[in-house]
């Protein structure tokens, strides 16, 4: 199975080992398969299938230069006690939808189920290609990535991380987590500025060639832990396919009836694993995309215009908080027809003036989107509305894609069954849950903040968060985005 750069010439293309190795093409492209898998799957055996049988299954149609052992052990070593659900992920029925819990693991979003994945498929693709370089995990950060990358590649051999988060940017939680994760091959710094430029200084560093080749001396090689790599794209495909399998297995659907899935959005990874699950042929009706106030996307599914020249705003759902979503690119590859001339011509339309227009036969083919955005306000009184109803605590990020399925089966009566894609624990976000169910401000944020909000929930604080209060943390590195290089030289010379 090869895989090919948006932006290049299909016979440019590499294996899946190397594509994980690399995280981005040369060219500034994304990597996508070549030929998508067209696998034949029984959703009614899937009912039956462990999360680690699923993830196996899926990892396996995209990486086939891996041994059935190698994804075998990955799949071990990723998905096991770091977990605090022995399901992985478990399903929560609330306030009449589904919640897909995908915050189970050691940093409490998301990101844990990818990037525990991640360094295991990038050491054993480093090991199938006789890797001798060093591997520099450089990583831009809205909260999230930092410390789930972090977490997953803490001591891990022949890998050094840099994340790079917005100072200012980040949640107090997020914040703690960076500052305290132990690992000798670990350093995190604030850079000025928001997410974007962070990101967009990270891809600038991805291909200054006289940078790389200064390390390449050194022996080191960049690779990425942003969605932006198939290693951690591909991991969170798995959990639409079990979260379909467990609705079927606890007879919440028959065989082949329609879901939805409603997905918080930044960088736009998440949801597209999700077209990715529907393109392998998993019966899902509608994607919904939720944005937060910065609503870039839903801009674009409007109007096919995508437009990044607006006002960035700092919200209480910070990991949403970008205006370039980068794996929308990876849409925009399919729905040109796979055409790399169009999407290199639309990401330099991005790049040079910040905006770009796609054509209405190219818009045509998002039917299967529905797109909408919370603001604060929203966001507060979603998570106070689930709350009331069923004594459920959404974080500020579930709370969108709650929020924004929520009026979107008012605005069009679609019945079909929705899955909430939740990504964080509400303890990840205590000072913003707390005020939006009591309608009064913690005593104090971070640590603190999370005690209050446990006493009101009454509940058992995940294990995860009992490690952090015992866990000292180091003091904040402040950089500007132009010492961002000096930064990688230090830490890895
Ligand atoms: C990263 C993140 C998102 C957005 O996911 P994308 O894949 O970037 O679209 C949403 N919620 C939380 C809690 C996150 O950490």
């Amino acid at each position: 199975m090869q895989y090919r750069s948006t932006r290049s010439d299909k016979e440019a293309s590499v294996d899946s080992a190397t594509a994980v190795l690399r995280g981005l093409a040369p060219d500034g492209g994304l990597y996508v398969p070549v030929e998508f898998p067209q696998p034949n799957f029984d959703l009614q055996t899937l009912a039956k299938m462990s999360y680690q049988q699923v993830a196996k299954l899926v990892l396996s149609w995209f990486f086939d230069d891996y041994t059935d052992q190698q994804l075998e052990d990955c799949v071990v070593n990723a998905y096991g006690s770091q977990f605090d659900d022995e399901k992985i992920v478990p399903i929560s029925k609330k306030a009449g939808n589904y919640y897909m819990e995908l915050f189970h693991g050691p940093t409490l979003a998301f990101k844990d189920i990818a990037l525990q994945m991640l360094p295991q498929l990038m050491m054993t693709a480093a090991k199938i290609k006789q890797q001798k370089n060093k591997i520099i995990i450089l990583t831009a950060t809205s909260g999230d990535t930092g410390t789930a990358s972090m977490r997953g590649f803490s001591d891990i051999d022949g890998t050094n991380v840099v994340v790079f988060y917005p100072n200012d940017g980040v949640s107090p939680v997020q914040l703690r987590q960076m500052l305290s994760q132990p690992g000798k091959n670990l350093a995190a710094f604030a850079v000025e500025g928001n997410f974007d430029q962070a990101q967009t200084k990270v891809k600038q560093i991805f291909n200054d060639v006289a940078f790389k080749k200064i390390l390449q001396q050194k022996g080191y090689q960049f690779s990425s832990a942003n969605s932006m790599n198939i290693g951690r794209l591909i991991p969170q495909v798995a959990y639409y396919f079990y979260t379909y399998g467990q609705l079927i297995a606890t007879n919440q659907i028959k065989l082949n009836d329609q879901v939805n899935f409603s997905v918080p959005t930044g960088n736009f990874g998440d949801i597209l694993a999700g077209y990715y699950a529907q393109k392998l042929g998993l019966p899902i009706s509608k994607l919904i995309c939720a944005s937060n106030q910065n609503n870039v996307l839903t801009d674009f599914f409007a109007t096919g215009k995508y437009n990044k020249n607006r006002q960035f705003h700092v919200t209480n759902s910070p990991s949403m908080d970008i205006l370039v979503s980068s794996n929308l690119e990876r849409l925009l590859f399919d729905v040109a027809g796979e055409n790399h001339v169009i999407i290199s011509d639309l990401m330099n339309q991005l790049e040079k003036t910040g905006e770009y227009e796609i054509t209405p036969a190219m818009k045509k083919k998002l039917s299967q989107f529905s797109a909408g955005f919370a603001d604060e306000s929203q966001i507060q009184s979603e998570i106070k509305r689930v709350f009331d109803q069923d004594k459920y605590a959404l974080d500020p990020h579930t709370a969108v894609g709650s929020y924004v399925n929520y009026t979107y089966r008012q605005q069009t009566n679609d019945q079909t069954p929705a899955v909430i894609v939740s990504t964080a624990s509400p303890y990840k976000f205590p000072e913003t849950v707390y005020h939006a169910i009591t309608n009064q401000t913690v005593n104090q944020p971070g640590l603190p903040a999370i005690k209050q909000l446990n006493e009101l929930l009454q509940d058992s604080l995940p294990a995860a968060i009992e490690e952090l209060f015992n866990a000292t943390a180091k003091s904040q590195q402040i950089i500007s985005t132009e010492q961002m290089e000096d930064a990688i030289l230090k830490q890895n010379n």
